[in-house]
């Protein structure tokens, strides 16, 4: 499939037994691009992945170099149940997880059992006010319910909070519990990984939930990513920079001057990406999925992982920073409650996360110690830190999609659907479960069945419906999810 003009390697499409083989070419090596290579390669396809990094996963990264494992893109299996996409390969794996929040925790990923919220001045903000303010917090949400029904037009999450506070005095908070108001304000922010004022109100709960809580992935999401990819013709350190597609096929070109061909591709590069335009279509992509690019949002969640060499911190499964603002408040998950591993991970979404960005790693780490300083005083320096730039790293440019306001509804439909022989998967093609691992898979496998459908339709007369599935990587076992709540 590949042809690099300086090696003048040939090209093995040219040969009579890769011209009676069906062949599709995977960009991009995270959850969607390997899911989807493997369904192609466990069909017999001749599968090419290429991926930009010298690593596979793309926003699933789990770190080694604090000597255990630390997730610095996703972390979590939302969704514990035999529904979730992940549970047959993640349950076979024997992966344990921690459940950090049942289904409707009001904090998406959390439930309020196990936690500890302080003001700037360090005191700590007492439990039973957090729960009521966490309960007005709902009561706010299921208000601006109807001021989405009242009105036709779209408009901010933010706004419709002012609107029902503004005619629901009695949900007004003072002091200490409007900046725990405003602490759950900031976890919205983080589960879309944008600012209130940017997050749709008519589209913001379209995201089907699945159930059993959420659990974190105790040892990290690396063994099921590479589990996933063995065997598989991964060739990293490809950027692919050009997609030309013709009837015959499609070649794509890669930044060091290699050229690939087959008969389909799929591209399940992050949306971000798309945007940014660093890969050229040609002929250009239709107007309708160009819309679709730029109009879906995709925001910004960050980690900052501190390693500490004693823990000095509550026993809580998280601490927070309650402010005035959303801007102001901070969230530390405690990964030595689920690990037990002496490391905190600040998680800054939105504008703030960019605005960390633009910093060094150290004054990152320094920035996040210091929101730490603030409600545990004697708290020690960190013995290590790890800094993910999810929204700055040409490889992702954004942590993940979410709707903005006053854009259709059909966006991520759009997003998936195919332009002649090029499939598109990838979390912010996911209708049902954008925005996470599991989402990304199901894209991943659907494109490809997709793919090979319209490919086997192309070869015609052959009997390729009777190519042989890898019983091997078969995820229909169903074995039970290894969860836990310490
Ligand atoms: C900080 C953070 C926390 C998160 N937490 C969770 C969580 O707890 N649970 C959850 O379910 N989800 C979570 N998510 C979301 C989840 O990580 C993503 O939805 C999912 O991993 C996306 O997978 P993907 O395959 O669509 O894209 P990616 O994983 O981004 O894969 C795309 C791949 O394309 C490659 N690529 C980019 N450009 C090119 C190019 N030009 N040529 C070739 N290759 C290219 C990239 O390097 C990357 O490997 C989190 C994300 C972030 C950033």
């Amino acid at each position: 499939m590949e042809s690099r003009e300086q090696s003048n390697r040939s090209n093995p499409r040219s040969s009579a037994e890769s011209l009676s083989r069906p062949s599709a070419i995977v960009i991009g090596g995270g959850f969607a691009g390997i899911a989807a290579a493997r369904a192609l390669h466990d069909a017999s396809f001749q599968v090419v992945l290429l991926e930009s990094r010298d690593r596979i996963g793309g926003r699933v990264c789990t770190d080694y170099s604090f000597g255990f494992p630390v997730d610095m893109g996703a972390s979590w299996l939302h969704g514990v149940c035999e529904e979730n996409p992940l549970a047959p390969l993640v349950g076979r794996l024997g992966l344990p997880l921690y459940r950090t929040g049942g289904d409707n925790s009001v904090l998406y990923d959390h439930d309020l059992e196990s936690y500890a919220l302080f003001d700037a001045d360090g005191n700590q903000v007492p439990q039973k006010l957090v729960t009521e303010v966490g309960k007005t917090f709902g009561t706010i949400l299921k208000e601006t319910d109807k001021v989405r029904e009242e009105n036709s037009e779209d408009m901010s999450i933010l706004k419709a909070f002012s609107i029902v506070l503004e005619r629901r005095p009695d949900l007004r908070q003072q002091g200490t519990a409007h900046n725990v108001l405003q602490w759950y304000l900031c976890r919205m922010e983080g589960w879309f990984a944008a600012d209130a004022d940017s997050i749709s109100l008519k589209y913001w709960d379209e995201e089907e939930l699945l159930s059993g809580g959420h659990g974190l992935m105790v040892r990290g999401y690396y063994p099921v990513i590479n589990t996933l990819a063995k065997g598989l013709d991964i060739r990293l350190n490809s950027r692919v920079t050009g997609i030309s597609r013709r009837h015959s096929g499609v070649k794509i070109s890669v930044e060091d001057g290699s050229t690939f061909t087959a008969d389909a591709a799929i591209v399940a590069v992050p949306l971000g990406v798309l945007k940014s335009k660093k890969i050229s279509f040609e002929p250009k992509l239709p107007q309708w999925k160009e819309k679709a690019i730029s109009e879906l949002g995709i925001g910004t969640e960050n980690k900052i992982a501190l390693h500490f060499d004693k823990v000095f911190w509550p026993n809580v499964e998280f601490l927070g920073v309650v402010a005035s603002s959303s801007y102001g408040c901070s969230y530390f998950l405690n990964l030595h409650k689920a690990t037990s591993y002496p490391v905190l991970v600040y998680m800054p979404a939105g504008r703030l996360a960019q605005d960390i960005e633009k910093m060094s790693d150290k004054d990152a780490a320094n920035f996040a110690y210091m929101q730490l300083k603030k409600i545990l005083p004697d708290a020690s320096e960190p013995i290590n830190y790890l800094v993910s730039h999810w929204g700055t790293d040409i490889n992702s440019l954004g942590s993940y999609s979410y709707h903005t306001v006053g854009k259709s509804n059909d966006l991520y439909e759009r997003l998936r659907i195919p332009v002649d022989n090029i499939f598109f998967a990838g979390e912010a093609t996911s209708m049902n479960y954008p925005g996470t691992v599991h989402g990304a898979f199901s894209t991943g496998t659907i494109a490809a069945e997709e793919c090979r459908m319209r490919v086997l339709e192309r070869y015609g007369e052959l009997d390729l419906h009777n190519l042989a599935m890898d019983g091997e990587m078969s995820t229909s076992l169903a074995v039970p999810l290894l969860i836990s709540r310490m």
